[in-house]
């Protein structure tokens, strides 16, 4: 951290607490501990590691190995698609098929385009305090080089992996694949492995496409890659919205409606980072309580819990749009009674 940063970070994170709407008294404990999490890498990553169990490694074999060639029992991701198609990522990004509003409503959130070091700080202090554990898709080329953007976005990196968050592969230029040769789309691809696991020392297992484009041949490098392929359910275009009260009201919304949900946002852009705020602690007044499992509640969950639950109840549908359809007719049902 170049002493700028050391100098400016902490008195962000001073303002931020204020900012974010955060209610003493926990904008006081917010503002000391992303202070105190900000004084030194390692302090870092011991105030900001989630209670329970850290992840497992995900994959920590030896550059240049072949990934296929090597069973992986320490995943703890369900292969609930290991074909890696399209079609089927986003039937299990909608999550496990539960009747019409069951009390329990899943959620999980993952992050694209990072790591953005203005954000990270206070991005991983909103979801310590709400204990989340979160999914994060890097962009290759911010870890590389040698500048001082590439070594804070490589710090960053690894403070959000030692954070116990799971990091995952956004590709190393966040172009469409699909406009690409065949030979630059796998280099964007692996390329960006390989700069992901410099910078955290975990090659990534999950794997999520610009602009989710894919066709039928990166499906099929990912599955010889044996890339777990995440996509979303819950999308409100975050990077185009500079409201984040509005932004946090759509993504309500649109979790009330599906029964829950895997959440993309950008936590490179700050609304973004303000209406997650705004959403977890609405959610965390309404949390789903196991002592009374029939009031309706969030469950928030990692991504690997996501995908169990998803797998022990798969969704009776082919595709999304056969589930979304689906949804509508029951939705009219709901109205008409
Ligand atoms: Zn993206």
């Amino acid at each position: 951290m170049s002493v700028l940063s050391r100098a400016f970070v902490p008195a962000l994170a001073l303002g931020l607490g204020t900012w974010l709407g955060l209610g003493r008294p926990d904008a006081r404990a917010a503002i000391e501990a992303g202070t105190r999490a900000m004084s030194s890498a390692a302090g870092a990553a011991r105030d900001l590691a989630p209670r329970g169990p850290l992840t497992p490694p995900l994959d920590r074999r030896p550059s240049g190995v072949d990934p296929s060639a090597v069973p992986d029992p320490a995943s703890p991701f369900p292969r609930l698609n290991p074909d890696a198609t399209a079609q089927r990522a986003w039937l299990v990004a909608e999550g496990p098929a539960r009747p019409f509003n069951n009390p329990r409503r899943l959620v999980t959130f993952t992050f694209d385009d990072g790591p953005f070091p203005e954000t990270a700080p206070t991005v991983l202090h909103i979801l310590d305090l709400h204990r989340v554990r979160a999914a994060f898709f890097f962009v290759g080329e911010y870890l590389e080089g040698d500048g001082p953007r590439a070594v804070e976005s490589r710090l960053w990196a690894r403070r959000i992996a030692d954070a116990g968050h799971f990091v995952g592969n956004h590709t190393m230029d966040h172009k469409d694949l699909t406009a690409l040769t065949h030979g630059a789309a796998l280099a964007e691809i692996d390329d960006s492995a390989a700069a992901i696991e410099r910078a955290t020392g975990r090659r990534p297992l999950l794997f999520r496409p610009p602009y989710g484009a894919l066709d039928p041949f990166l499906e099929s490098a990912l599955r010889d890659r044996h890339q777990e392929l995440v996509l979303w359910s819950i999308d409100v275009e975050d990077m185009k919205g500079t409201d984040s009260d509005d932004m946090a009201a759509r993504l309500e919304s649109q979790l009330a409606y599906k029964g829950g949900g895997m959440v993309l946002l950008h936590d490179i852009h700050w609304p973004s980072v303000k209406a997650l705020n705004r959403l977890l602690r609405r959610m965390a007044v309404n949390r789903w309580d196991p002592a009374h499992p029939d009031r309706a509640g969030w469950a928030i969950v990692d991504l690997p819990e996501y995908l169990r639950e998803t797998g022990a109840t798969p969704q009776p549908f082919e595709t999304r749009a056969d589930l979304e359809q689906a949804r509508k007719s029951e939705a009219i049902r709901e109205r008409s009674r």
